[in-house]
């Protein structure tokens, strides 16, 4: 994705606003993007860098074909630099070799653009460094700063720096993204309804923890049908020992929520939005022993349990009272 044209598509207001300045010929001295991973943060900065540097466009987009263009696409632009952590961080030393590099104008013209990717891991002494050099921008010099963080940017930066803030990414779009990278349709869809962030959820495929709450509602799902006297006995001796903190009881709750929209978009016939892809005999199964009525009032019961645990209720009188509701 090197063209705005599609970059617009995903971020309308950032990039809108950047094609804008160029055509204006407004350019800043400095950038801050921030969004949360898959925002596409590099994708804009590498358009707005082919952008300065191409010398065949009349428009705001670049033309991709160019010399210039060329050379950034492979990587090989001499007069744009790319700054990433090394290990955990962005030490003091990245930033001087990069104020050496700038000591000299351009090589081929007095244009220079650099990027540094994940600017909120900068340390103290990289950011003091970056900061003197942000203080004395020169002309044909433009930075770009990227940060899922910008929160952890010294303000002094951030104050430099025109700062363009992307959308997160929708529901649809995170979805997406876990299936490119490599995740199941329906852990996807699972991670995508109860990780509000892409890298969350990615997180969570790796996670043993989860794949045993998931087990574990399962498990409840099914004894509220077929052994509804053992659930009680079940949420003590299991479920309050795996779900140990209030954050695991809510995404526990999140579980049940999926299971019993599941049911739901059975009823009504909508099998589109069904997330527990591998559960659907199950789901069938159990589906007839409810009413869309009873579905209606659970839902809610899950909802207000999730509330009550926001107030400090009980959690385990959350949970058994909520067992009560649910059972049939
Ligand atoms: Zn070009």
């Amino acid at each position: 994705m090197q063209r705005f044209e599609e970059l617009e598509q995903i971020q309308p207001v950032a990039v809108k606003m950047l094609k804008k300045m160029i055509n204006h010929n407004r350019i800043a001295h400095a950038y801050l993007i921030h969004g949360d991973a898959g925002t596409k943060k590099r994708a804009i900065a590498e358009t707005l860098a082919l952008r300065l540097f191409c010398r065949e466009t009349e428009t705001a987009e670049p033309c991709l074909t160019c010399r210039n263009c060329k050379r950034v696409l492979s990587g090989n632009h001499p007069d744009l630099h790319w700054i990433k952590p090394d290990g955990l961080s962005i030490k003091k030393e990245q930033i001087e070799a990069l104020q050496r590099e700038f000591i000299y104008s351009g090589v081929e013209s007095n244009r220079k653009v650099y990027v540094i990717e994940d600017a909120d891991l900068m340390t103290v002494n990289a950011s003091n460094r970056l900061l003197k050099f942000l203080e004395e921008p020169s002309q044909e010099t433009t930075a770009i700063l990227l940060t899922k963080n910008q929160q952890k940017l010294l303000d002094t930066i951030r104050s430099r720096c025109q700062v363009i803030a992307l959308r997160p990414l929708s529901g649809k779009a995170i979805e997406t993204a876990l299936i490119e990278s490599g995740i199941t349709k329906e852990n996807a869809r699972i991670f995508q309804a109860i990780a509000p962030q892409l890298e969350e959820a990615k997180a969570l495929d790796q996670d043993e923890w989860f794949a045993e709450a998931r087990k574990l509602m399962v498990q409840l799902v099914g004894m509220l049908i077929d052994k509804p006297q053992e659930a009680l006995l079940f949420i003590e001796k299991h479920w309050m020992q795996h779900f140990n903190d209030r954050d695991k009881l809510l995404l526990g709750l999140d579980l049940l929520l999926l299971w019993f929209k599941d049911l739901m978009y059975l009823h009504i016939g909508d099998t589109e939005h069904t997330v527990l892809l591998s559960y659907q005999a199950e789901l069938e199964r159990v589906s007839l022993r409810y009413t869309r009525k009873d579905l209606v009032v659970i839902l809610s019961a899950i909802t207000s349990a999730k509330q009550k645990l926001n107030q400090h209720t009980h959690p385990t009188l959350v949970m058994e009272q909520l067992t009560l509701q649910m059972q049939r």
